[in-house]
């Protein structure tokens, strides 16, 4: 640190000039987080200084999680559902295998997953000492129900089902897993982080919610296709006595016990998704999930008009080809462990980004 402060003007002269370096949301085809919604803004610059850690003191905000949680769950057709504002994926898949470890003891216990998850749950499985029965993926990049099945033995205690997932934007056969679910007694976790709020706003989909039996836990990131502010992440849950399953006792707050991962919490993130869902409303949604659609099979028709062909048809906003990796600057895209390229049509990828990209493909390979 500096003895004297800084003058703001020296401050924020080398912040303006540090945030300049950063990529222009113009050219980011390859995030899954996006522009927040102005409104989104508003709302998160209002409850600046608000802590969820201590929602007794703090209970207008503590208001607003629940009013959200209301909202998701009611979307995912469990209005009774609890849950809580997470700061991430990340975070909501950590806490739903702590759930699932708590809920059904085993002696050495493993969770069944798709090789698609998200590497979130490796760091889950990490912490909380799971093995991971990894199960491969079908032509169509998605989980086989009946591979899913023989990987589990007496000591799974979670399935974990992906609804979009991260590098091809697939949805796993979440009905069938919910099934296998229930005749092994299992935990089952959806992560729709990102299609979350995704697929509920497409024209036609299979069920991926608490709709299907079996389904335990959901996540759902309201800074990817929610354009809330960073960092809003929520998990939700079929039944109360699942996040009790995790309650600790908290001996200085305004509250007795906390089964949430963090500590302090922002109340800005969380308004700010609140704050979008009800200014949009269902229909709202619908518009943004299928101008970022139709974006998607915009570029899909644009890059194999050049041969770059689609790596498989996606069931959300994620594209996939096989293609060079590399792309003319400034444009940033990314590429999945298999070796396609990939680029996300979030909302901030505007229909004139795509035409422009497309061109400038064309050009660089022509
Ligand atoms: C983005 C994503 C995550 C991780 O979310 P963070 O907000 O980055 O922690 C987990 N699962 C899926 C399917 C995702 O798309």
């Amino acid at each position: 640190m500096h003895k004297r402060g800084l003058t703001e003007e020296e401050i924020f002269s080398y912040l303006s000039l540090k945030r300049g370096e950063d990529t222009s949301h113009d050219y980011i085809l390859s995030s899954m987080c996006t522009v927040p919604h102005p409104v989104a803004v508003k709302a998160h610059n209002l409850f600046m200084e608000t802590n969820l850690g201590d929602p007794g003191l703090f209970m207008g905000t503590a208001d607003i999680e629940q009013a959200l949680i209301l909202r998701l769950g009611t979307l995912f057709h469990a209005p009774e559902a609890c849950g809580y504002a997470t700061s991430g994926g990340t975070e909501s898949n950590i806490q739903a295998l702590r759930m699932a470890k708590a809920c059904k003891k085993k002696h050495r216990p493993n969770v069944v997953l798709p090789e698609s998850v998200h590497f979130s749950f490796r760091k889950a499985c990490d912490m909380l000492g799971l093995d991971m029965h990894t199960v491969p993926l079908n032509a169509e990049y998605r989980m086989d129900a009946g591979d899913a099945a023989k990987a589990i033995d007496e000591n799974t205690c979670c399935i974990v089902g992906v609804a979009g997932t991260t590098e091809y934007g697939m949805i796993d056969p979440i009905p069938e897993l919910g099934e296998i679910a229930v005749d092994h007694d299992l935990f089952f976790h959806v992560d729709a982080a990102f299609g979350g709020l995704v697929i509920p706003f497409l024209e036609h989909h299979e069920p991926f919610d608490f709709l299907v039996p079996g389904v335990s836990s959901l996540a759902v990131d309201p800074h990817k296709m929610g354009m809330s502010t960073i960092p809003a992440g929520c998990l939700l849950v079929r039944e109360k006595e699942m996040l009790c399953a995790l309650s600790i006792d908290t001996p200085y707050l305004s509250v007795k016990q906390e089964f949430t991962l963090g500590g302090t919490r922002p109340g800005g993130p969380v308004a700010g998704a609140l704050a979008v869902l009800d200014y949009l409303g269902t229909d709202g949604m619908e518009a943004v999930v299928q101008g970022c659609m139709s974006n998607t099979w915009r570029l899909i028709e644009g890059m194999e008009t050049f041969g770059f062909a689609r790596a498989v048809t996606p069931d959300v906003n994620v594209a996939t080809f096989n293609a060079p990796k590399k792309v003319p600057h400034p444009w940033r895209v990314s590429c999945t462990r298999k070796g396609h390229l990939r680029i996300v049509c979030m909302p901030h990828v505007h229909r004139d980004i795509i035409e422009k990209f497309i061109r400038d493909i064309g050009e660089h390979h022509a």
